[in-house]
């Protein structure tokens, strides 16, 4: 397998801002890679020192096998699509997407059959004499795509592309997106805040936060397997047991991540609880539960009646639910 991102030790401070903080990391060619974390935990400033914007502090970058930090940006096979999609507004959308091959001195009649193309593959073909001004959101944003596609990086870094977009488009561009990745076999490379998107998307994920990457894996590894308690309440706003209650459950004296869909209403045998509140969320409802002093949430299939806020019911889940965290604090 051909690594297509490889970073060593890298940090980049900002005075005794530790933006990225000795982070490892391999990415394959072909793999649509996510870095997730809240916001300032360093995920854009990974994509600006792989896009060349930024310089490492200190470690060692490489693309494809080569050292990059003398590398300009224009020069290393990669391109980014922005948040803000950056268009000009004074071009059209056909000299907008052929604008990176316009700079390499491609001639007219090429780089504009190139840049029709691009529109063809981001489903946008016809569109190429309006300007910016003329489009939608989401139609802006696979222009930005196409503008990025146009000049056929190797690897392609998106810088939460999709924040901009409500609701509905954004999940029809999340399918967009990672079928395109898919026919084109492009390495991309995505950040984003949104654990859903990240989880939906991408192959692997690394989980950002303070500069340091707290977990890489798979979306079902991140998700069902979280390595730490930021990962388990960041990722999916798993309940986190206290090792007490743990070692009561288990024998282990270690912290648990459960998730809340996890947790069932049972007839008889389970763990009492009392329920001390509730959110409608339209597909189901979160419940909140006390145990004694603890705090959990369940969620209640919208199929299910939800029980009163007061009552005391009798929870269950499955053993292989309860997952242990070695080492978490
Ligand atoms: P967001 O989702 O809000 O963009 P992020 O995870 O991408 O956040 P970064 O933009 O990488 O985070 O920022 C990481 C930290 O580095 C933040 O504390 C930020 O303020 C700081 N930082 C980033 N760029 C600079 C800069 N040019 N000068 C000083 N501090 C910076």
């Amino acid at each position: 397998m051909t690594t297509a991102v490889s970073f060593a030790k890298v940090s980049r401070h900002f005075g005794a801002v530790r933006a990225v903080d000795d982070v490892d990391l391999s990415i394959a060619e072909g793999e649509f890679f996510a870095m997730l974390g809240p916001s300032g935990s360093g995920k854009t400033t990974c994509l600006r020192l792989i896009a060349g914007f930024e310089q490492p502090t200190s470690g060692h970058i490489e693309i494809f096998g080569t050292t990059v930090e003398h590398v300009p940006p224009y020069r290393r096979n990669v391109n980014t699509v922005f948040q803000d999609y950056a268009l000009f507004p004074h071009m059209n959308i056909i000299d907008n997407v052929a604008y990176g091959l316009m700079i390499r001195g491609m001639n007219k009649a090429d780089r504009h059959a190139a840049a029709n193309e691009a529109l063809e593959l981001v489903a946008l073909p016809g569109y190429g004499e309006r300007r910016p001004g003329q489009l939608s959101g989401g139609q802006r944003q696979r222009v930005a795509l196409a503008r990025a596609l146009v000049n056929k990086p190797k690897v392609l870094l998106l810088d939460e592309p999709l924040g901009a977009l409500d609701l509905k488009l954004r999940e029809q561009m999340q399918e967009e997106l990672k079928t395109l990745q898919r026919k084109l076999g492009i390495t991309f490379v995505f950040v984003t805040h949104d654990q859903g998107e990240a989880l939906s998307m991408a192959d692997r994920v690394a989980v950002f936060n303070d500069g340091k990457i707290q977990q890489v894996g798979s979306p079902q590894d991140i998700y069902q397997r979280p390595q730490s308690r930021f990962v388990a309440d960041f990722v999916g706003s798993s309940n986190v047991l206290e090792p007490d209650f743990v070692k009561q459950l288990t024998g282990k004296e270690s912290f648990a991540s459960l998730r809340p869909e996890a947790i069932r209403i049972v007839a008889a045998d389970g763990h009492s609880a009392t329920v001390t509140g509730n959110s409608y969320l339209g597909g189901n409802t979160r419940i909140t539960l006390a145990l004694g002093d603890i705090r959990i949430s369940a969620l209640i299939p919208a199929d299910q009646n939800v029980p009163e806020t007061g009552s005391t019911i009798q929870i269950s889940w499955q053993e292989s639910d309860l997952h242990l965290m070695e080492g978490a604090q």
